[in-house]
């Protein structure tokens, strides 16, 4: 077992898997425990904080609102700006504060993995802000901030298609394994997360870093997909708790 970590380790080779089991005790196919609730901070049009495992998320969305700078309004429908940022203090090595190219990035394909579900049109020259906070991280923030978004989207009643999910499937120790952690994803041959509308079955992102084959990407596939049924179930229950109660510390 290497120091501080659930990875074990051969003969200068990792090793992820004992008695058929992942090292921190999970199946193959199964997922990192998940919380979810929405409508946790009572300034934000909608809410939610999330955990993943480690990952532990808070999002906030505004909107529809007017948008500033005004150069960047859309006459016929609204735009969705998303911002990915992880604290310095959610990492074992203090991040520098600030965006870097991997917020950029995060922030972009998430945007993108979220916007084809808002109904625009309804809401000409306007913005649909989302921030995703990433107060503890342990691998699959991307997919974790993804689904914290859209429960606050669905929080703030922005009108839309549906919820967008998100989960990825991974490669270890040769191995088609669901929602990788922190040592997985260090250590291991390939990771790919992907964001789905569950109504409609849409893919809305699919990254992939590693190297898979066409089979092991459509085992992972089937792996993701299965792993995003789930946490749609998930994010649907933490809204429906929502309308039983309030927002915390509100009236
Ligand atoms: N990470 C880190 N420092 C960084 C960036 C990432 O420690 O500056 C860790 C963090 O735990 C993150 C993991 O590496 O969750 C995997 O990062 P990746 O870029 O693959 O994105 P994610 O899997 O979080 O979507």
């Amino acid at each position: 077992m290497i120091e501080g970590s659930v990875l074990g380790m051969v003969d200068g080779v990792h090793t992820f898997f004992k008695d058929g089991l992942r090292l921190d005790g999970r199946k193959k196919d199964e997922l990192r425990p998940i919380k979810i609730k929405a409508g946790v901070l009572k300034r934000a049009d909608g809410s939610c904080y999330l955990e993943h495992g480690g990952n532990k998320i808070m999002a906030a969305v505004y909107g529809p609102r007017e948008v500033h700078p005004r150069h960047l309004q859309h006459p016929t429908r609204a735009i969705v700006r998303y911002r990915y940022n992880m604290a310095s203090f959610s990492v074992d090595e203090r991040k520098r504060p600030g965006p870097d190219r991997r917020s950029v990035e995060i922030s972009k394909i998430s945007r993108e993995a979220m916007e084809s579900v808002v109904l625009k049109e309804q809401f000409p020259k306007t913005v649909v802000d989302v921030f995703i906070e990433v107060l503890q991280s342990d691998a699959g923030t991307r997919a974790a901030g993804i689904n914290a978004a859209a429960v606050a989207m669905a929080d703030a009643g922005i009108p839309m298609k549906g919820l967008v999910t998100a989960c990825a499937a991974g490669k270890i120790g040769g191995e088609v394994v669901l929602d990788l952690c922190k040592e997985e994803d260090n250590y291991g041959e390939a990771d790919m997360p992907i964001a789905i509308v569950p109504r409609t079955g849409e893919i809305t992102m699919i990254q992939m870093d590693g190297h898979m084959t066409f089979d092991e990407f459509r085992e992972g596939l089937e792996l993701a997909l299965k792993g995003c049924r789930q946490i749609y179930e998930l994010q649907r229950e933490a809204l429906i708790e929502r309308y039983k109660s309030g927002v915390e510390g509100e009236e």
